[in-house]
């Protein structure tokens, strides 16, 4: 990600954060930052994971909380995929996943043709529909590469 882009995204969070009354300390902002500039939507784990090499004195439970405190504040989702640990994102743009089923990588893309697509007349009498998601499950390139190279 761009200095100049993930600058405006840190800056729209923190605009967020007051918007809610959500106080900042370094190490939520830490926290976010990772979250930001970590597009391959990081465990809470992997988080704590890159920050402790930054911040040797913070506790994975902390990053669990701040995560779970962000999570209810809307500035990060959570996504499940594979029966795996809960996974964040911190796209807030409605957007789709492809997801190798082999390293598990989640990779953001977009779909107009399915954003314009109107749920079908039974599901509105179900109920409300508050989102729609598309989930590609598959096989990344770079896992078909290796795969490729074990079988001759
Ligand atoms: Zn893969
Ligand atoms: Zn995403």
């Amino acid at each position: 990600m761009l200095k100049a882009e993930l600058d405006k995204k840190i800056s729209t969070f923190e605009e967020l954060c007051r918007s809610k009354g959500l106080r900042l300390t370094h190490q939520r902002l830490e926290i976010l930052k990772e979250l930001i500039q970590d597009t391959s939507h990081p465990s809470a784990e992997d988080v704590y994971r890159r920050i402790v090499k930054r911040l040797p004195m913070i506790s994975l439970d902390t990053v669990y909380r701040t995560i779970a405190l962000f999570e209810e504040n809307g500035l990060v989702k959570r996504v499940e995929v594979l029966d795996d640990k809960s996974r964040y994102d911190s796209n807030l743009e409605e957007h789709q996943h492809m997801v190798c089923v082999r390293c598990k990588r989640i990779e953001d893309f977009n779909w107009q043709g399915f954003d314009k697509l109107r749920v079908p007349g039974n599901v509105r009498n179900w109920g409300t529909v508050m989102s729609k998601h598309v989930e590609l499950r598959g096989i990344c390139k770079e896992c078909l590469k290796k795969e490729r190279k074990r079988t001759p």
